[in-house]
């Protein structure tokens, strides 16, 4: 094939402008997406071998190799994996194939108002990739044969990342992929042994390939006088601990370690609220390596997100997003799990069936369960001193935790409810975890328990209100009563809540009562005076209710008296059992 041009596909030329113009104040990334892909190349090369050993060639052993060239000015990120057809090179690096992606760009480009360094903030928690090599390099050279094809069919691939690439065939002995950067003016930090060997330190200890560098030392120059140099020798050795991070015994891994590979395998620049690392034995034997994000990934909530688990099984990755793993309300779940029982060549099909799949998806709920448990327990620490006068003391690491229950409910809360229409072995547990506004407090604070805890005397039910906004329930005729009498009623916006709540009948024994639907039985809360009233007005209304009724009986299956309302005149209310207003309101917003 003689030289080929091709034009980016819109969007990657769109990437392209923002990754050169909002990531600049964190150009080392580059190298972190370079040497994971490289990584990613052996992963598959892996897997496509257990089926078919010949892949391998005359080179078994899979490693990446960094090396640079002051004079050329260019870094080149060589790995033996599965490498590239020509028209593989053509669609992967020249059209985006996740939709996420696309979503994500043209949201991006909708809000205008983002500057370019929150901008960088988004893309970075994105990932952008192969692309993010133009925040260095002004050209990129890509060659690669892939494994299995002929060395005269290989390829290069040339882009100065503007809106056009080159293609054309080479002969590539060996197999696998070298993209080399040629740097931009600012990047000459990078033409640097150690400065490579830091990046790659802090973004990629944790691969379990080899990444290779030529070993440099110094040699005195000749003639004296003049300065000598460090130069290479020919000799390449491992710059990177090259073990998975999740494999190692824990008390050998730092904090900054831990913090480091959630941010290599989510792409968040933000350090996680918290993790969970731990070896399981019993029934079926694994490694979960599992963290909770600080916030919420801009897709959440559209409809293929995926759980962010990877599936290994012994060291080998099978495969990302394994949604097997992880019911849907903990799709913000992020992290590694290995497992030492399932095949090597398992399936997504196979995924559903297997019974160790089964297993390791309950450890692996609950861990994360355990988790916001914890983080709940600890999220206020109030001073309290007991009759003796001893003063609890709490201990550094809870006193870490403090405020990111919270935190971590303002991102997540409202994915979480879904887990009470989905995860019913566990609705207990997740009902605890619920925080609510009530008519007593303005943020999402109050759990179930606290409101139990403070129910009056008598009062038989735990009392709720959906609406849009919160101003709009707290204004709701429907609550008079409740405010006259002091009860506290629960205020629930989030969309989910009405779907949601359905599933909750009842609280640790106590039932959950929407106020919005049928008769409001305040049962023992209401005084013998209140009854005789009632009873009263409704006997002398009855000529009137009558006509009412007639009145409105297209509109309104029944009118009757009440004792909800305190200053309103009338209100609507739905019959128990029916869809609420809100619903009705949201089927009807979605064309129902
Ligand atoms: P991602 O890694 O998330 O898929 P990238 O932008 O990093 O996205 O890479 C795009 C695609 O290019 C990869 O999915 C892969 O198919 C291909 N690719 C990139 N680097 C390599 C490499 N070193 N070897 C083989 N394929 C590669
Ligand atoms: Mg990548």
């Amino acid at each position: 094939m003689s030289k080929q041009h091709h034009s980016f596909q819109a969007e990657v030329a769109q990437l392209l402008h923002l990754v050169t113009h909002s990531l600049y104040s964190n150009k080392e990334i580059f190298l972190r997406e370079l040497v994971s892909n490289a990584s990613d190349a052996c992963d598959k090369l892996r897997f496509e071998a257990l089926n078919d050993a010949s892949l391998y060639e005359d080179a078994p052993n899979l490693e990446v190799r960094v090396s640079f060239d002051k004079d050329q000015r260019t870094i080149t990120i060589q790995d033996n994996g599965i490498g590239m057809s020509a028209q593989e090179a053509i669609d992967n690096l020249g059209t985006i194939a996740k939709s996420g992606t696309r979503d994500f760009l043209s949201r991006l480009s909708s809000e205008q108002k983002a500057d370019a360094t929150e901008q960088g903030q988004l893309i970075g928690q994105f990932g952008v990739g192969f692309y993010s090599g133009f925040i260095v390099a002004d050209k990129i050279t890509v060659e690669s044969r892939r494994a299995g094809l002929k060395p005269e069919e290989g390829v290069r691939w040339t882009s100065g990342g503007a809106g056009d690439f080159e293609v054309e065939t080479i002969t590539r002995p060996e197999r696998g992929t070298a993209v080399t950067l040629h740097l931009r003016g600012d990047a000459d930090e990078y033409l640097n042994a150690w400065k490579l060997k830091s990046v790659i330190g802090k973004y990629s200890d944790h691969i379990s390939l080899p990444i290779l560098m030529e070993k440099e030392e110094w040699k005195e120059a000749e003639k004296e006088g003049e300065p000598g140099a460090m130069v290479k020798t020919g000799e390449w050795e491992a710059v990177n601990k090259a073990k998975a991070l999740w494999a190692r015994p824990k008390k050998d891994i730092s904090t900054e370690e831990y913090e480091e590979f959630y941010k290599a395998i989510s792409h968040d620049f933000e350090k996680p609220l918290t993790w969970s690392h731990n070896r399981v034995e019993g029934n079926t034997e694994y490694t979960q390596l599992l963290y909770i994000p600080a916030k919420a990934p801009f897709d959440l909530y559209t409809r293929d997100k995926h759980a962010g688990i990877k599936l290994y099984v012994k060291r080998v990755f099978i495969m990302d997003d394994a949604e097997a793993l992880m019911p849907g309300y903990l799709r913000f779940v992020k992290g590694v799990i290995d497992s030492s029982d399932l095949p090597l060549n398992v399936s997504r099909e196979l995924l559903q069936e297997s019974r160790d799949v089964r297993l390791i998806r309950d450890g692996s709920v609950k861990r994360v369960l355990g988790m916001l448990e914890d983080l709940a327990k600890h999220d206020k620490h109030e001073a309290s001193t007991d009759a003796d006068g001893v003063t609890d003391v709490v201990s550094d690491e809870d006193k870490a935790k403090e405020g990111k229950y919270s935190q971590f409910y303002a991102e997540f809360g409202a994915v979480l409810k879904e887990g009470l229409g989905e995860d019913f072995a566990n609705r207990e547990r997740i009902a605890r975890l619920l925080r609510f506004a009530s008519t007593t407090g303005d943020t999402a604070s109050v759990s179930l328990a606290d409101y139990k805890a403070r129910m009056k005397e008598g009062q038989e039910a735990i009392y709720y209100i959906t609406a849009e906004t919160l101003a709009a329930a707290r204004n709701s005729p429907q609550l008079e009563v409740f405010k006259k009498k002091g009860i506290e009623v629960l205020l629930m916006t989030d969309r989910v809540d009405e779907w949601a709540l359905g599933y909750l009948q009842d609280f640790d024994g106590t039932p959950l009562q929407s106020v919005a639907k049928g008769a409001v039985d305040l049962g023992k809360l209401q005084d013998e005076a209140e009854k005789k009233a009632f009873d009263e007005a409704a006997e002398t209304f009855k000529p009137l209710l009558a006509k009412l009724k007639e009145a409105l009986k297209d509109k309104a299956e029944d009118v009757r008296v009440t004792t909800r309302l305190v200053d309103s005149p009338a209100c609507l209310v739905v019959k128990d059992g029916d869809m609420s207003n809100q619903l009705a309101r949201l089927l009807k917003q979605a064309g129902q």
